[in-house]
């Protein structure tokens, strides 16, 4: 049915540049406001549609114009937009992004229609869940709707694609095991890991370990760390040099683009490499899911 089905979130992004972060109690002026389509789960599908994988969204968004907004961008990324359920009343989700001189970001979410993306939704988009190769989840949806579509894509022999972002406190086992790969940053393998030093590769190790059948730890500028399946051992897989202008999105630029190779077939690491290329180019352009390459445009782009 589908290569990709992305489970998750969909949040208007609302960016301000400052070119010095405001301590506590501080004022700074910024640029102009953009708005523009982001929200993991919207990200990660915009990113697998527009390098060609034939991509679904399951999300929650209000009758409003953010709603609008976001169905307009995933529309013009080509994903499908069936399972994309508008909800009279309800506010889209937002994100408050305020961009530092150096293009790293930090964020405030406010949930809105996301909250309300349930198990029953799950259910009801079974037939999509069973017929997909990849279903690709996230964490700023509620915690048992995440649960109830892994069982479910586990159960139909879909393969999970787990990023746990924002980081819960710990995964359980039952999680942790549908998950090939798992797909976490620097912070949320060191956290999930429940490690206080130590370095990537030892992360990975540990949450394999704990029941992850295959983990990606992705690192920035320096590219990802892959631990394959079973006892595979770990794959450097080195960044590319860009100047990056925006890292907004930079991980589900990845994610979605390494959910598009999984379910053509690539293994683990294969995908890595690729997806490693496509979250640089993320960084090159501003905003989330407008920075996105297509097939075409990634062929251009260092790397
Ligand atoms: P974000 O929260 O900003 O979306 P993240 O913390 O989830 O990102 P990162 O590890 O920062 O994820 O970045 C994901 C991928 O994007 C990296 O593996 C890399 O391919 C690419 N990337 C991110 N930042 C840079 C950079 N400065 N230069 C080159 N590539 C980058």
């Amino acid at each position: 049915m589908y290569d990709v089905l992305v489970i998750g979130s969909a949040n208007a992004d609302l960016t301000v540049r400052v070119s010095r972060r405001p301590a506590p109690g501080e004022t700074v002026p910024g640029t102009d406001l953009t708005e523009s389509a982001g929200g993991k789960g919207a990200n990660q599908a915009a990113a697998a549609a527009r390098l060609g994988a034939r991509t679904a969204l399951l999300a929650r968004v209000g009758d409003d114009a953010y709603g609008r907004l976001l169905l307009d961008a995933q529309r013009a990324a080509g994903t499908e937009l069936r399972h994309v359920l508008v909800e009279p009343g309800a506010r889209t989700g937002t994100a408050m992004i305020v961009v530092g001189p150096d293009g790293d970001n930090t964020i405030v979410v406010s949930p809105g229609a996301n909250a309300r993306l349930s198990p029953a939704d799950v259910a009801a988009a079974r037939e999509a869940v069973a017929g997909s190769a990849v279903v690709s989840l996230q964490w700023e949806v509620p915690p048992e709707t995440v649960r109830a579509a892994a069982r479910a894509a586990h159960e139909a022999g879909s393969r999970v694609v787990l990023n746990p972002s924002p980081v819960p406190r710990e995964l359980d086992p039952e999680l942790l095991a549908a998950a090939d790969p798992l797909v976490v940053n620097e912070h949320e393998a060191r956290q999930l890991a429940q490690a206080s030093g130590g370095t990537p590769a030892q992360w990975a190790h540990a949450l394999r370990e704990r029941g992850a059948r295959s983990v990606v730890v992705t690192l920035g500028p320096e590219g990802a760390l892959v631990l394959g399946a079973e006892d595979a051992e770990p794959v450097a897989v080195p960044g590319i040099e860009v100047t990056a202008v925006d890292t907004t999105g930079a991980g589900d630029a990845f994610t979605g683009a390494l959910a598009a190779r999984l379910a053509a077939g690539d293994d683990v690491a294969e995908a890595a490499r690729f997806a490693v290329r496509v979250g640089a180019a993320s960084v090159t352009k501003p905003g989330a899911q407008p920075s996105y390459p297509t097939a075409a445009e990634l062929q251009r782009a260092p790397g």
